[in-house]
């Protein structure tokens, strides 16, 4: 599946610095970060959006925390971040192939989901 920027970034078509890669899913830097650490996980199986995936996705999306959860770890902010997913252009998704917000390296106010 090569139809969103994300899907040319996971083929190559598009040029893109790995930080990380496995046999399902690469991270990447977040072209607009919105914080210090601002990196994406995205699967290589182009699920457009969360609620797209099915039962057959069960063990992807697990991998996915723990893939962040690795990341995370990699890049030094393994006790403080949080992970994002946008669902929906009426939730700010902009890209149709799933992926994860891993948002480090600010301060975050205690207790506000969004902030
Ligand atoms: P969302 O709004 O949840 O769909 O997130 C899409 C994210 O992808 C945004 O934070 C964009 O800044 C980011 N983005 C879009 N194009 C690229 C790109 N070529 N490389 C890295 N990040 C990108």
């Amino acid at each position: 599946m090569t139809d969103t920027i994300f899907g040319k970034i996971i083929s190559g078509e598009i040029p893109s610095e790995f930080l990380y890669e496995d046999d399902h899913c690469v991270a990447i830097n977040d072209i607009h970060p919105q914080a210090p650490v601002h990196v994406l996980v995205i699967p290589k199986k182009a699920i457009p959006r969360l609620v797209d995936a099915g039962a057959d996705d069960r063990d992807l999306l697990g991998h996915l925390l723990l893939a962040a959860g690795t990341v995370a770890q990699q890049l030094g902010v393994a006790d403080a971040f949080r992970l994002i997913i946008n669902n929906g252009s009426g939730a700010g998704q902009s890209v149709f192939h799933l992926h994860l917000h891993i948002i480090a390296g600010r301060q975050f106010t205690e207790g506000h989901m969004a902030g």
